[in-house]
């Protein structure tokens, strides 16, 4: 950790999501942790219209958990334009039959590919999308925007990642993101970039 840092939580129970932070952490020699007690506490509505609405609400609520800790939350997602954006913040209950309810990654994956069935390979572009949020003591102190574009597959590929990333082809690297490996995916992933973001403005002493 760099000399004097906060410790930095991640405000997560996606083991996927924790994967990519800490994957991306490491490579700036930086440990994050889990928020200690997570899934104990109670949950967040993710019910904001935007990313960064929900990233902010839930960053400031878990923050109340953990004094004097820097903690981020993320909201995330994948746009596809020829669907009018969608999934976009619904994504991780873009199957689900309710509006409360999370749905598995492959029914996700299974109503994606159905609602694209039709469209053709041109139109099939569509980018990841995550907003993060840093947080101390139930305030939002900042928050960092990263985004990576690609391709919508016929079928999936690869078993690595998490949510979507079977079908999320990446053309700078002609792998999906499930063909990546953690640290790879980390380099040029969403999440990867907003992490790089709120590091920067850490080290510009950002949450002093
Ligand atoms: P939330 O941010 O907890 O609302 O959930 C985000 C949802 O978006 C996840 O459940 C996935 O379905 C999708 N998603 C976000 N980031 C990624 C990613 O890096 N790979 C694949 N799917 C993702």
């Amino acid at each position: 950790m760099m000399a004097g840092m906060a410790a930095v939580l991640i405000a997560t129970s996606n083991a996927g999501k924790l994967r990519d932070f800490a994957a991306a952490a490491q490579e700036h020699g930086i440990v994050v942790d889990a928020l200690p007690g997570f899934s104990s506490l109670p949950p967040v509505a993710e019910d904001q219209p935007t990313f960064e609405a929900n990233a902010r609400k839930k960053a400031e609520i878990y923050s109340r958990f953990a004094p004097d800790a820097i903690v981020l939350a993320d909201d995330s997602g994948l746009e596809v334009p020829a669907l009018g954006g969608a999934p976009g913040v619904r994504s991780a209950r873009y199957a689900a039959h309710s509006p409360e309810e999370n749905a598995s990654d492959a029914a996700n994956n299974a109503r994606l590919l159905a609602e694209l069935k039709t469209v053709v390979e041109e139109q099939r572009q569509a980018r990841f999308v995550c907003v993060i949020v840093a947080a101390g003591n139930g305030k939002a102190l900042a928050s960092f925007r990263g985004e990576a574009k690609g391709m919508i597959l016929h079928a999936p590929r690869g078993s690595g990642g998490f949510g979507y990333d079977p079908l999320f082809y990446f053309p700078e690297l002609g792998k999906t993101f499930a063909e990546l490996s953690a640290t790879e995916k980390a380099r040029v992933s969403h999440r990867g970039k907003a992490f790089r973001k709120f590091l920067e403005w850490m080290e510009k002493g950002g949450s002093r």
